[in-house]
């Protein structure tokens, strides 16, 4: 089941790519692993998986113990900075930095873990919901300057989570904005800010995301079914 899941969004992503002219390495799948148990995420690993997300620090932590070391870990959910020690070394990409407070803690907790730079992005609440972390794209720049300025952390592009809807088309302007935005953060010229990563589709509108240029996507459910948050 999961291996069949799996197949079909790689063949989906490769069919996006098609259609709007990129070749398919541009695209990595982030399988979202959070809340599902070890033996589901190996079931993805055996099928080929490497990269997979996880939005609770500790539950990184614990699944980082007990599976394949060469596996990519990313944080995509909102991060408490008292959290970040838990993670900092483990995770190969941050997506969820949303703060300068943040930011200084995952710098501080590199330093004290020799970890020579962790990698991030901005996180951007693109359509502007309430109910979402991320900063503005009006705040997007200045923070990124801020960040910038920090030793052991390297900013590497922008994420978004768009809203929930029933076609992923209408998220289209959402992926769009995220760009265009990257590209006014670019004109700013300011060091040690890359914005080649576009973290942005979930099961919805991942299609979407990639023919707007997603580089990453971050599919859950496609791959390992609904997630019951009851029964954990
Ligand atoms: C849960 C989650 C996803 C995956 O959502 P699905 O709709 O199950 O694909 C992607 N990104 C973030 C930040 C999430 O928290």
């Amino acid at each position: 089941m999961i291996q069949e899941n799996l197949a079909e969004v790689n063949r989906r992503i490769a069919a996006a790519c098609q259609r709007s002219g990129r070749p398919t390495g541009d695209v990595t799948l982030i399988a979202v692993s959070k809340t599902k148990p070890v033996d589901m995420i190996q079931a993805a690993y055996d099928a080929g998986a490497r990269d997979f997300g996880e939005n609770k620090a500790q539950e990184l932590a614990e699944k980082y113990e007990q599976l394949p070391k060469d596996i990519r870990w990313h944080m995509i959910g909102h991060l408490q900075t008292n959290k970040v020690k838990y993670i900092v070394d483990k995770v190969c990409l941050i997506h969820s930095v949303d703060s300068l407070r943040l930011a200084k803690e995952i710098s501080t907790q590199a330093e004290k873990k020799s970890v020579d730079r962790v990698d991030i992005l901005i996180e951007v609440n693109i359509a502007g919901e309430d109910t979402k972390y991320g900063v503005t794209p009006e705040e997007a720049p200045d923070l990124a300057a801020e960040i910038a300025a920090l030793p052991r952390i390297s900013i590497r592009g922008l994420m978004a989570i768009a809203p929930y809807v029933e076609d992923g088309e209408e998220n289209r302007e959402h992926f769009q904005k995220l760009k265009k935005l990257a590209v006014d953060i670019l004109d700013k010229k300011i060091d040690n800010i890359n914005m080649e990563i576009f973290s942005m589709g979930m099961t919805g509108d991942y299609e979407t995301a990639v023919e707007e240029g997603a580089t990453m996507v971050r599919v859950g459910t496609g791959i390992f079914g609904e997630r019951n948050y009851n029964k954990e």
